[in-house]
């Protein structure tokens, strides 16, 4: 793989791993969330119907109380004196199924039987009592069987006298205890040890299903409670999950996609270029341009650098055309013109010599080269000539030539560098009048090895000749193609032969001839770049 195209890779590799852990957050916490609600709901649901049940039960049970009370007084008093409000307070508190006097600890007048003579322990053991007393019980006289609500209230400081009342519980419950799946698979009554089930009373109503809970809630007025079963709140919110996948799905994806546009620019190698131009980790070189005839030099060729902490040296030929293709190239090109005029005084100050900067063809457009050289370059009057060079992959063709005349009129001089590699077309070349070809150094390595390609080299000499149009030879590396090159009318020569691209601050120690010249490194010329 193209070594852009792995950086471009290892981007996309990571901000798909971003968009990956974010959208799997996102779906935890979305199914957390929804179980945190459902469970609350659930809870909720459990406390409201417990409190609903508990204050209807009260709400019955409150007159009943108040009339027990009331009928207190007539303890002692003969039954056929007392029967008649008995009968009429059984009748008008509906759920009473009847009404006692106790005297010495005998039932001796009821609502529904009139006078009597039983002894009330006979009834109820724990009775009678010196304090009230609510009890669940089965009847053994009137229905005899059913489950009862006993209410004791005594009327004497002995406890021995009192009045009795039965509740039908059975209905009331029935009432106030209807079950609501699916939380409340079932509600019971309990009155202090007793629980009121399927028309019996007992005393231990453990769930039995396994994975049901228990619920209570206590009357704040009555010894008596409402106990719910059902599944636990947080295993009904778990089991309620499933139907929640698929929109969490959905906001997860939803997230994972605008993840992805939001890092469309922060996690991109047009930020990496960004943040290198910012923290100024690009370094410009130059690689000095000598005399054919002398191999006196005479200006030199620009050539950024890019020390990326994160990724290590970078080629340009990796970032050049990233730059071109994400439109940072503009930018990187007024990095290069900033530093190259710093670096000013660095250069003999004279105008035979030239500082070729290379420029992209995306740069002329709308004339913002011509802006961008009032601002970063005429302003500091440099005596040097300034040559831009550009590359012939560039979509030449469509260059404005409008802005070339202008440039020609401001004194800059224009190269078309690697020249042969791309489409030459002769009309194009005579529209846009370079002063310079330079000629790739893929011919200049051909020279005295490929036969085919040393032709075209034969051929581009020819047409810079009858064009009129200076030749320079970019990647000389021996003698031979200096002799060569030199011998067929190429003035100026650039190459490892004479130097490699050097840091500017270097330049002078190099041209004061300080610097040893340098070993020719055999690497073959790269060709031009294609990114997908
Ligand atoms: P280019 O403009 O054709 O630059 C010449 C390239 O040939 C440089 O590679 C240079 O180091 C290399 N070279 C010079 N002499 C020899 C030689 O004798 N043998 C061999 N094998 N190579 C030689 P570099 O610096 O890696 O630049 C590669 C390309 O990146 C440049 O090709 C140019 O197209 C682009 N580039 C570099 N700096 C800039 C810049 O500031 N702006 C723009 N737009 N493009 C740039
Ligand atoms: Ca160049
Ligand atoms: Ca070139």
């Amino acid at each position: 793989m193209h070594p852009a195209q792995r950086i471009i890779y290892r981007y996309r590799r990571k901000r798909f791993i971003l968009c990956i852990i974010l959208a799997t957050i996102t779906f935890i916490v979305t199914l957390g969330l929804r179980y945190y609600t459902v469970q609350s709901d659930y809870k909720r649901e459990i406390d409201t119907y417990n409190q609903r049940a508990v204050a209807s039960l009260e709400s019955v049970l409150e007159p009943i109380e108040v009339a027990r009370k009331s009928l207190a007084v007539l303890t002692g008093i003969p039954c056929d004196m007392a029967q008649y409000q008995l009968r009429e307070q059984a009748a008008r508190l509906q759920t009473v199924r009847s009404i006692g006097l106790v005297k010495q600890g005998n039932l001796y007048c009821s609502s529904v039987f009139g006078q009597r003579d039983i002894p009330i322990s006979q009834l109820q053991p724990s009775l009678p009592s010196m304090h009230p007393v609510m009890r669940l019980a089965i009847a053994s006289s009137l229905l005899p069987g059913s489950p009862i609500l006993l209410l004791w209230e005594p009327s004497s400081p002995d406890g021995q006298s009192g009045v009795i009342q039965t509740v039908n519980i059975e209905l009331l419950a029935a009432l106030t205890l209807k079950p609501q799946p699916p939380m409340i698979e079932k509600a019971v009554l309990n009155v202090a040890n007793d629980y009121l089930v399927d028309k019996k009373v007992i005393q231990d109503i453990r769930p039995r299903k396994p994975g049901l809970v228990e619920h209570r809630f206590y009357s704040k007025r009555y010894p008596l409670a409402v106990v719910v079963t059902g599944p636990s709140p947080g295993a009904a919110a778990l089991k309620s999950l499933p139907a929640q996948i698929p929109l969490a799905i959905m906001i997860s994806l939803l997230t994972g996609y605008i993840t992805w546009l939001a890092t469309a620019t922060r996690m991109s190698f047009s930020w990496e270029i960004n943040l290198g131009m910012a923290a100024h980790e690009f370094e410009v070189f130059c690689q000095p341009l000598v005399r054919a005839r002398d191999r006196q030099c005479i200006g030199v060729e620009i050539l950024l650098r890019w020390k990326n902490p994160r990724q290590g040296w970078i080629s340009p030929d990796v970032f050049i055309p990233l730059a071109e293709q994400q439109d940072l190239i503009a930018p990187l090109t007024r990095y290069v013109l900033i530093e190259t005029v710093r670096h000013l005084h660095l250069f003999p100050s004279t105008e035979q010599f030239h500082i070729s900067i290379n420029v992209a063809a995306s740069h002329f457009h709308r004339g913002v080269i011509i802006k961008d050289l009032r601002r970063y370059w005429f302003p500091y009057k440099p005596e040097q000539q300034l040559m831009l060079e550009l590359t012939e992959r560039d979509a030449l063709p469509d260059m404005d030539y409008r802005i070339v005349r202008e440039l020609h009129q401001m004194g800059v001089q224009l190269a078309i560098d690697d020249f042969g590699t791309g489409q030459s077309s002769l009309s194009y070349l005579e529209r846009l009048n370079p002063n310079v070809l330079k000629i790739d150094k893929s011919f200049t390595a051909a020279i005295g090895t490929d036969a085919v390609n040393s032709t075209v080299t034969d051929i581009i000499i020819a047409l810079g000749k009858r064009l009129k149009i200076a030749l320079v030879a970019e990647g000389v590396e021996t003698e031979l193609q200096e002799g060569y090159l030199r011998r067929h009318g190429v003035s100026v020569l650039q190459g490892y032969l004479f130097a490699k691209p050097m840091p500017i601050a270097d330049f002078p120690r190099w041209l004061a001839g300080d610097l040893p010249p340098p070993a020719i490194n055999k690497e073959k010329p790269r060709s031009a770049l294609t990114l997908r």
